[in-house]
């Protein structure tokens, strides 16, 4: 891919009609796009792709996969988010376009860590087995053969022969449905997950796989090609990050965070002091109750720590000097006196403030942001305990918050699962007790934002899992704080600086 500049190319498509090289819907992403694309369109494509996987991830734990609620909400984010949702459409190619570009811009942001790899492949792997699903038969049979992976059907002579052994090597068939079901011969290689869980009958070096099964050979073949592509994207990364217009983008969307970014605040100056207890109680999400008690208890964070926590009460509405007087306040209480105070730590608050410096006026952190990185430390209390606690530790922490022990399990293996914000909407959930939270959390002040709606009677929990992968932007009270979610080159210039901000706070 190449790229344009933006100012010489805003929205304008590049390359001529490609139609030929997308003849199917579905795609194994097999070739890199080779047409030049504004950085517009780059941008805009990879947080579509994003928002989509997030929803994919969301309802893998929300609804059983394959089932019609399942399949219905992923169709109506596919048509909303614009890439292909159905086979047959023949006209898509606009869709089949941003979905082929869109999902190896994706594959270069999160090729960059193990974590991103497995995230990314899980997520891509789910969305490829639904589009695989809804393929009619001869479309399939299509698809397979232009993925090179197509089968010999056995002949009925040889599947009346076999149809004994068919039948007792094959789980789940009666000997009626051995006789109706197609049966393909497949190279063993290609079968290897049937093979090692006995579900298939093997003759002469190949497995007698029957049409209902053919789905998990395709999937294991595209998740050994993805895996494999992605472990060599990541090999390529040294020139991929050489190119000064692209890096900052990629790492944005792999820390990225589609919806507002909580750097205007409306409650500004509306919270007091005396209220932080008791909110962090109620209303922070896990990473920031655990910081405000680390704070409380030992007078003191480490800057990872301040970072993190300091800009969250920026973000639910602390003013500067609200800011300035609750750290001095704590500090003193440890071994920090006011005049190293003054000299160590105010100008940085001043600073997150916009008050000092290049006069950024900082943005809080994002989930992905917290999760993915600077991991905590030996004494540090910043992270995000779903990502970084011991398993045994977060329990520990979850019954002293008097969480039930039904809830602790199903938090425990949404973490096992790396289902991180999930865990934490679950959280959220049994600590407000809802049934369903209503939106697709992304941001710590969001929980907050939520939480407080909540309980003011501002809103009713809504009893639908939220299609969207941001669905809080639909909140009128939350749109006016950032109506284009797509990060900008402004939010990686503030990165940017964030990490200068961060040289402030270095003195533990
Ligand atoms: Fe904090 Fe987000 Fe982790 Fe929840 S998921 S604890 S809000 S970082």
């Amino acid at each position: 891919m190449e790229f344009s500049s933006r100012a010489r190319q805003k929205h304008l498509r590049l390359a001529g009609d490609r139609r030929e090289l997308y003849p199917h819907s579905l795609q194994f992403y097999l070739e890199p796009p080779t047409e030049t694309i504004s950085l517009v369109e780059f941008e805009s494509f990879a947080i579509d792709r994003l928002k989509l996987l997030k929803v994919v991830e969301n309802l893998g734990v929300s609804y059983v996969r394959n089932t019609d609620s399942y399949n219905t909400k992923l169709e109506n984010e596919l048509r909303k988010l614009k890439f292909p949702y159905r086979a047959l459409a023949e006209d898509d190619y606009e869709a089949r376009r941003k979905d082929h570009i869109s999902h190896f811009i994706l594959r270069l942001a999160y090729c960059q860590s193990e974590d991103l790899r497995r995230w990314f492949l899980q997520q891509e792997m789910d969305l490829f087995r639904y589009r695989f699903s809804q393929l009619t038969g001869s479309l399939m049979q299509k698809f397979l053969e232009h993925v090179n992976l197509s089968f010999e059907a056995v002949s009925e002579d040889l599947k009346t022969e076999l149809e004994n052994e068919l039948w007792a090597s094959t789980p789940g068939l009666s000997l009626s449905k051995v006789k109706e079901q197609m049966f393909y011969k497949v190279g063993l290689a290609d079968a290897v997950d049937l093979f090692r869980t006995r579900r298939v009958f093997i003759k002469d070096g190949f497995a007698y796989v029957p049409f209902k099964e053919i789905d998990a050979i395709v999937l294991n073949n595209y998740r050994t090609k993805l895996s494999r592509a992605l472990a060599l994207t990541a090999r390529s990364l040294p020139s991929t990050q050489s190119d000064e217009r692209l890096q900052p983008l990629l790492n944005h969307l792999s820390h990225s965070y589609v919806g507002p970014d909580y750097s205007v605040q409306k409650n500004t100056g509306k919270i007091s002091l005396e209220q932080i207890d008791a909110l962090s109680v109620k209303s922070f999400p896990l990473c920031m109750r655990q910081l405000h008690r680390a704070l409380r208890d030992s007078h003191h964070l480490r800057h990872g720590g301040r970072m993190q926590y300091g800009l969250f009460l920026k973000g639910i509405g602390l003013t500067l000097e609200q800011a300035l007087e609750f750290w001095k306040k704590e500090f003193i209480r440890g071994k920090v006196d006011a005049d190293k105070f003054e000299k160590g730590y105010a100008y940085s608050i001043r600073h997150s403030y916009g008050k000092e410096g290049k006069r950024t006026d900082y943005t809080p952190y994002s989930c992905m942001k917290i999760i993915m990185s600077n991991p905590p430390s030996q004494g540090d209390y910043h992270g995000c305990p779903f990502r970084h606690s011991d398993p045994e530790l977060l329990k520990q922490k979850l019954q002293s918050y008097k969480i039930p022990p039904s809830g602790i399990t199903q938090i425990l293996e949404l973490v096992k699962g790396m289902h991180y914000q999930l865990a934490c909407q679950k959280y959220f959930e049994l600590t407000h007790e809802v049934d369903d939270i209503g939106f697709s959390l992304n941001h710590p002040n969001q929980y907050f934002t939520e939480s407080q709606r909540l309980l003011s009677g501002g809103r009713e929990p809504k009893k639908e899992l939220s299609n969207s992968g941001n669905s809080q932007q639909k909140n009128n009270s939350q749109e006016s704080m950032n109506s284009n979610p797509t990060p900008t080159s402004s939010n990686t210039t503030a990165d940017t600086e964030l990490e200068e901000l961060e040289a402030y706070f270095t003195e533990d």
